[in-house]
């Protein structure tokens, strides 16, 4: 039987890397290799094209506004096969300042700059950034499992047409206002959710991993993993911050 391969690409990670992105790639590549799936992660620096037909997930992390314009910038040059990858449903995660630029658009020194359009999402800006810690309830996840992470942005963002990613039960999310928190189009997950959002969430990186394989192989079995510790510590997380309230 063939041995199966996920490619991840990390996306510009000397631009878009804060609070720690690099666990969700970590967490992404073990989670396979426990199971006896082959993992290689491509680290695409910005004076690399992105091969999107070679990869099956794609992680684009949060960074600060400087950042997140060269990125957009970058990614303008490769729009096309962004859009085909996407549609074609490639699995793309992308955090805070990488949600915001494959947005409509979303706010740069009080200008509204025009963002990949990837999603359906317009983002504005208040001084007042949103910090904490965040207990979301979301779809995505059977058994209502819930997601813990972390936020810290200026951008207010509001859905149009795409599903968020969950319901706020604790912190701001998307806005601080309609308890939205992330948003999802095809197996694109959008999120404020910060730097260790997988090692934090063990499920849902099995749910990535499950819709990587599932595009790729037409089947995905994720075997069970002694996880125990992670759950643990996902289990202490949700009853901390949920206190916290
Ligand atoms: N422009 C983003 C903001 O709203 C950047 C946030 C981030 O990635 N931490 O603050």
């Amino acid at each position: 039987m063939e041995n199966k391969r996920i490619r991840i690409g990390h996306l510009y990670p000397e631009l878009l890397n804060l609070y720690g992105d690099t666990g969700n790639i970590l967490t992404l590549k073990n989670r396979l290799l426990w199971r006896g799936i082959e993992a290689e992660v491509e680290t695409i620096g910005k004076d690399s094209m992105i091969d999107f037909k070679n990869l099956d997930i794609v992680f684009l992390g949060g960074g600060s506004d400087r950042e997140q314009l060269i990125v957009c910038h970058l990614l303008e040059q490769q729009k096309e096969s962004l859009s085909e990858y996407v549609e074609s449903g490639g699995v793309l995660v992308a955090v805070c300042g990488g949600y915001q630029l494959l947005g409509k658009t979303y706010p740069l020194d009080g200008q509204p700059v025009k963002g990949l359009g990837i999603l359906d999402i317009e983002t504005e800006v208040n001084d007042e950034r949103l910090i904490g810690n965040v207990v979301i309830c979301s779809g995505l996840l059977s058994k209502n499992e819930l997601i813990v992470g972390f936020e810290n942005h200026a951008g207010r963002t509001r859905l149009g047409s795409c599903e968020p990613f969950g319901k706020v039960l604790t912190g701001y999310g998307n806005n601080g206002e309609d308890d939205t928190c992330g948003a999802v189009y095809k197996n694109v997950l959008g999120t404020y959710l910060h730097g260790p959002l997988l090692p934090k969430n063990p499920a849902l990186a099995d749910y990535l991993l499950e819709k990587a394989l599932l595009r790729k192989y037409g089947e995905a079995e994720l075997l069970p993993l002694e996880d125990q510790a992670e759950k643990e510590a996902h289990q202490y997380a949700v009853k901390r911050f949920l206190k916290q309230s």
